[in-house]
């Protein structure tokens, strides 16, 4: 087993995958939530970053002490010390000088050695190279989404929804930031085999100032965002990963870029704390307003000709609810008082 410890547990666990009611409604269709946001790291991330690290020091030479390192002020960085500790190795993640304070603490607690260094990714990502990781035999560099065993440990979730939805799939709804997610999630749709070879539609959803997938599919070429501007940090990758692009690109009878506005996804998390009791990050709140927004869904999965209110009734949609620690009651608080007036969702009758 290299250098993975014998008493190595599986760093993620499989999520429940539940119908909502009150998603069900609003849609007018069968709404399940797929809650990675109950993943030990509080995101999917658990998955993905989970896979490369278990098989990382599975393929390490034996005596090789191994040591993760990964530039991270976020949920990548949390999922890269959760999974250190169920493995039983060490990690330190390097996060910018401006990381939340909540995100800083949590790291912390987790027991990972934490460096704050650099204005922003690029600094952190440098400083970790040049003063870590070149003087450490045993480091490893823990890609937040741009890794092939980081997209297969993501997959992992469609393979579970399969069996977890009764009747056929007709589409998975997922947050984009780097493209990891999709990625993996193209990865489950492409590679399994589907009921009457119907493969569901998978809609990637990014904020308004966070859409470098959207932005490469209206350019038609994989450009780089000149800067993030909004509230989803967790989404904040100026340039998708390749694979993303070439995905976007090569299946467009599948995969379909959308984006909504940072009052959307902020509303969308406040109304989602209300409907289901659940908390999670604008990030995730993207891929709830989907749902949320009046007929949307409906309108990308039918299209403009449309379906009968029955055919539509039976359509199964598996929302990822990617989920995300950059969270709390206050900050939700917050978000009703600054977007509630700018956005289309309407809050809860509660
Ligand atoms: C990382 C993250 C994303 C984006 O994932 P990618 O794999 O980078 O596309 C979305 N939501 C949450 C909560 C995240 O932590």
């Amino acid at each position: 087993m290299g250098s993975l410890p014998s008493d190595a547990k599986i760093p993620w666990i499989q999520t429940p995958c539940v119908l909502s009611p009150e998603l069900s409604q609003v849609t007018g269709c069968n709404i399940y939530l797929k809650l990675e946001n109950l993943q030990p790291s509080g995101s999917f991330k658990s998955r993905g970053i989970g896979n490369f690290m278990t098989r990382a020091a599975a393929a390490a030479p034996d005596n090789l002490k191994v040591h993760f390192y990964c530039p991270s002020g976020g949920n990548a960085g949390l999922a890269c010390a959760t999974t250190a500790q169920s493995l039983g190795l060490p990690a330190t993640i390097v996060l910018p000088t401006i990381a939340s304070p909540l995100m800083r603490g949590k790291l912390s607690a987790l027991g990972a050695d934490v460096h704050s260094v650099g204005a922003n990714w690029a600094e952190c990502n440098a400083y970790l190279h040049e003063q870590l990781l070149s003087k450490d035999p045993g480091g490893i560099y823990v890609p937040p989404f741009d890794h092939e065993d980081v997209w297969a440990g993501a997959s992992t979730l469609v393979d579970e929804a399969r069996t977890q939805v009764e009747g056929d799939i007709d589409a998975f709804v997922c947050s984009v930031g780097g493209g990891g997610l999709l990625n993996g999630i193209m990865k489950g749709v492409l590679e399994c085999t589907w009921h009457d070879g119907k493969q569901p539609r998978v809609f990637a959803l990014e904020t308004s100032g966070a859409d470098s997938l959207n932005a490469s599919v209206r350019a038609n070429e994989h450009v780089t965002l000149p800067a993030i501007t909004s509230i989803a940090t967790s989404l904040g990758a100026l340039r998708v990963s390749t694979q993303t692009w070439e995905h976007a690109r090569d299946h467009p009878e599948i995969l379909k870029s959308l984006v909504v506005s940072d009052a959307d996804a902020a509303i969308s998390c406040v109304r989602f704390a209300d409907d289901a009791r659940i908390l999670v990050e604008p990030a995730c709140g993207a891929t709830l307003a989907a749902a949320y927004q009046a007929g949307r869904l409906r309108k990308e999965l039918a299209g403009i000709s449309g379906v009968t209110d029955d055919d539509w009734r039976q359509k199964n949609v598996v929302l990822v609810v990617c989920g995300g620690s950059g969270v709390t009651l206050g900050m939700l608080t917050k978000w009703r008082e600054t977007y509630k007036s700018e956005s289309s969702i309407e809050l809860g009758q509660w």
